[in-house]
């Protein structure tokens, strides 16, 4: 269970480590990638391109012709800080091509900083491009600017996000997602299950796939099979799980055909493991917020879920003082939790963001009051996972490592924990041979709030 700070969201992402040697004379990109694992999917998307047209990617401002900024608009701090990073790419280089959710608002960026080359918006993969070439010229060189078949990640290489969608058909009050992205456009299944599987082949050993809105997809291609795979969350949830790697599903919104996918968590086909983001438990404060699924029903699925699936690990996220939201509404999502208990937890206080209607609605809760009740929501989502990961204790759990320092201590995760947003498991001892990717058994010897410690067997 991961204690985010108020101000970030829970899927934030790292930052790109970008190893690359240019040749003399190479034309050299930089990339400053802000945002959520659905970003970092475009910046890589980009990156391959331009990787695939013969240009270098520069780890630093200095070695760069020019500078591509993905940017982050999802709230109102995350939008000050995509305006700071164009503010330093410029300072450093000077020449600066912005793209991402920001740029869905083209004015707000220039009024800030009208030097950028150019501006584009979310997915405007060949915009960007054209942005590029026509700020650095390209030159390929057919002999060298060989790209791998899986393309350029920016996440380590035994890990990769894999994105389904674009879009959302939801108007939650409080997001303007819908607004930036647009409505829900679906990926062909089969060139999701094509990427996945080039993406194994290059050595990826789990998959985390991300959307606005994972259970939807398929809806707007009505769920067609093309080429053998069906569009559809269920069969590309089963075909990505014949692969035979880790496969972890993000963003499910709760909708009723979500229970379809427990079997397949219960066979081992997918990992057991749903991350699904219920912002809160009061059916009055769900339906200001314009979200479906009434409490009671949830802790239903809930069960159920848990009956045919012991394993399944819940991870969700939470908004606290929402407008109107009174002590007995919040008192109820406490209640809920206590009787859900959620393996993981994101909480984020309500903070207003520009073009949410969320924002006109009465009863503002006032900043001391949204704190307090992030702290006590925190207080028991903390409580929860300590006792749930005491009851760990001497269990033995396939675990895949993440990294091997140099004092020989490893970082891994069970199939519970996502990178970035979840806890991890520590090996102390005995790591001689580990690599990142490999798979081991460990028995579980200790317990913190969050993390796990174990040894090999
Ligand atoms: S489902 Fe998610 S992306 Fe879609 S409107 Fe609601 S919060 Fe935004």
């Amino acid at each position: 269970m991961s204690q985010n700070p108020p101000d970030l969201r829970p899927d934030i992402a790292p930052r790109p480590r970008i190893d690359a040697a240019p040749r003399p004379g190479q034309p050299t990109i930089g990339m400053v990638s802000l945002g959520c694992p659905k970003a970092l999917v475009d910046s890589e998307r980009i990156l391959t391109r331009l990787r695939a047209e013969g240009y270098a990617i520069s780890p630093d401002y200095a070695g760069a012709d020019a500078v591509i900024v993905n940017t982050c608009g999802f709230l109102d701090s995350a939008k000050a800080e995509s305006l700071e990073a164009i503010g330093e790419a410029l300072s450093e280089n000077g020449r600066v091509i912005v793209t991402g959710c920001l740029g869905a608002e083209p004015e707000f960026v220039t009024g800030a900083h009208p030097s950028v080359l150019a501006v584009t918006g979310p997915h405007q993969y060949e915009q960007v491009l054209d942005a590029v070439h026509a700020a650095v010229p390209p030159d390929p060189d057919p002999f060298v600017d060989l790209l791998p078949g899986s393309g350029v990640r920016l996440t380590p290489r035994h890990y990769s996000y894999l994105k389904i969608s674009e879009g959302c058909n939801h108007k939650c009050r409080f997001c303007i997602i819908p607004d930036m992205r647009g409505r829900l456009v679906s990926r062909p299944a089969h060139a999701v299950i094509r990427e996945a599987a080039k993406l194994v082949e290059a050595g990826v050993r789990e998959l985390l796939v991300i959307s606005q809105d994972t259970s939807a997809y398929g809806l707007d291609l009505r769920h067609v099979s093309d080429k053998g795979h069906r569009a559809h969350i269920t069969d590309l949830a089963r075909d990505l799980g014949r692969l035979g790697v880790w496969v972890r599903l993000h963003y499910v919104y709760p909708y009723p055909h979500v229970r379809d996918l427990i079997p397949l968590m219960a066979e081992g086909l997918i990992l057991p493991y749903l991350d699904i983001p219920f912002q809160h438990a009061h059916p009055e404060t769900l339906r200001r917020m314009a979200r479906p699924a009434a409490a009671a029903k949830t802790l239903e699925e809930i069960a159920a879920w848990r009956r045919d699936c012991p394993e399944i690990a819940l991870r969700s996220t939470f908004i606290v003082g929402y407008p109107g939201e009174t002590e007995a509404e919040f008192q109820t999502l406490l209640d809920w939790l206590e009787e859900a208990q959620l393996d993981r937890v994101g909480c984020f206080q309500y903070e207003n963001v520009a073009g949410a209607q969320s924002n006109d609605l009465p009863g503002h809760v006032p900043s001391e009051v949204k704190q307090e009740r992030w702290d006590r929501f925190m207080e028991k989502a903390q409580a929860i996972s300590e006792a749930k990961l005491t009851a760990r204790v001497g269990q033995r759990l396939e675990v895949l490592v993440d990294d091997v320092d140099e004092d020989g201590i490893a970082t891994c995760r069970t199939k519970a924990d996502a990178p970035e947003i979840d806890g991890c498991l520590f090996i102390d001892e005995g790591t001689g041979g580990l690599a990142p990717g490999d798979l081991v058994t460990v028995e579980v010897d200790e317990a913190g709030e969050y993390d796990l410690w174990g040894r090999r067997i």
